[in-house]
């Protein structure tokens, strides 16, 4: 059997049900594929996102926004070094905001898109993997164990394995960051007081992000990953104290209250987004370190991007499904998605420093707290408030 339709996305994660959202709204007809058997696996992931506030503004966009559950806005930021006393903080206060973002479970905001979708006229097909793909100047053919699916293109939401991206043969800049990241949640005997925390560790960054619970904080503990196995291999008194000495305590002892997880951390960067009607988007377009929290805020910017570029094109009365039109826009992500591995890559290195320099960067940091006007500048970069943004992404 064959079937036919505007657009397949392959991958249910937070970037390709925006995607399937904005694109349906356009009026095209979208089918997801879903490798996972059913939307409520995902709870077994206890991954939460610092989504900014540009991430924030696209989906309220898409309707979504409201429906979330347990989102935490974080209204401070506090940013140090291990061992030391200088420290760089941010308040929502300082730039009149009402937060500077939000951390929320990834698992909400996929079951608040799943919700939207049902209603939407987008097939969702879960627990399905293609079997082959095959991609000619017309459009794509996607076959599966019992049919076949027709479309004018495809978008590889896969996340950072994308098998689109591996078949199609995207040329793609890698490089390991030797490190792992182990997340939990954890309760702490002070409250977080809707603060972000982040400290930098002779071994990498440590974050305690937020959670609605007020001595509830979620956990990226990025270690090289010979010791993510140590951390993972410890009983959970042990691991709680080994992560309260880590915390220099800033918020009391820490107890782990979810079992843990860790993800290999690498960089990656597909140096084209389409090829043969096959588009990259989100991870599996660009990965990079999680400690400025920014991965899925870049993927939800391409998200939107793209759905501007069609919805304009649909507008125009000039989609024929043709994807010339996406040239200027791809140009445009990929310099956003290169700036973002420099500036991870930048800050990364920043603290991998030891010896003199440490002293020179707790000096900088300490010029940093008192220089308003550059401060002003990273916080804008943190709330996603900067830059150049797709439309639904921009603030009032
Ligand atoms: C530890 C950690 C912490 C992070 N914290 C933050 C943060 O605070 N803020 C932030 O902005 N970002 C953060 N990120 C990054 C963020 O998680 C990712 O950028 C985001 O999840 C990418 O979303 P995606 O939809 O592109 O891919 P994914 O979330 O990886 O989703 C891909 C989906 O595609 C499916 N799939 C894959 N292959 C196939 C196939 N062949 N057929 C069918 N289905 C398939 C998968 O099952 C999956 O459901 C973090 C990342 C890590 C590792």
């Amino acid at each position: 059997m064959t079937m036919q339709c505007d657009v397949v996305v392959i991958g249910a994660g937070m970037v390709g049900l925006a995607l399937a959202l904005g694109l349906r709204r356009c009026g095209l007809s979208v089918q997801v594929v879903e490798q996972m058997p059913s939307p409520d696996l995902l709870a077994a992931d206890h991954r939460v996102s610092a989504l900014n506030l540009a991430s924030e503004r696209v989906l309220r966009h898409l309707g979504v926004w409201e429906p979330i559950a347990e989102k935490q806005r974080y209204q401070q930021m506090s940013i140090w070094e291990q061992d030391s006393s200088s420290r760089l903080s941010f308040s929502a206060a300082e730039l009149c905001l009402p937060a500077l973002g939000y951390i929320v479970p990834n698992q909400a905001v996929m079951k608040a898109m799943y919700l939207a979708l049902q209603d939407s006229g987008v097939v969702m097909r879960y627990g399905c993997k293609s079997a082959r793909i095959h991609a000619h100047d017309e459009g794509v053919e996607i076959e599966f164990s019992q049919e076949t699916l027709r479309a004018s293109w495809l978008i590889s939401a896969e996340g950072a394995h994308s098998r689109v991206r591996a078949d199609f043969n995207f040329p793609t800049l890698e490089w390991d960051y030797g490190q792992s990241a182990v997340v939990a949640t954890i309760a702490t005997d002070l409250p977080h007081q809707a603060c972000a925390r982040q400290v930098f560790l002779t071994s990498g960054p440590l974050a305690l992000l937020p959670l609605t619970e007020p001595h509830l904080c979620s956990i990226v503990w990025s270690v090289p990953s010979a010791q993510a196995h140590t951390l993972l291999a410890l009983d959970e008194e042990a691991f709680s104290h080994r992560l309260s000495a880590a915390t220099g305590m800033e918020l009391g002892l820490c107890r782990l209250v979810s079992p843990r997880q860790s993800f290999a951390l690498r960089a990656r960067y597909a140096r084209d987004l389409l090829r043969a009607r096959c588009l990259l988007v989100g991870d599996a377009a660009h990965t990079i370190h999680p400690l400025a929290g920014q991965g899925v805020n870049l993927g939800l910017m391409d998200a939107a991007a793209v759905i501007e570029a069609v919805e304009q094109q649909v507008q125009q009365g000039n989609w024929n499904g043709c994807l010339d039109f996406l040239a200027p826009t791809l140009r445009w992500r990929k310099t956003e998605a290169m700036q973002m591995l420099a500036a991870m890559e930048g800050i990364k290195q920043l603290f991998a420093y030891r010896g003199p320099f440490r002293l020179v960067r707790r000096i900088g940091i300490d010029a940093l707290q008192h220089a308003p006007i550059i401060k002003r500048q990273l916080a804008l970069l943190a709330t996603g408030n900067c830059g150049e943004l797709p439309l639904m992404a921009r603030g009032s």
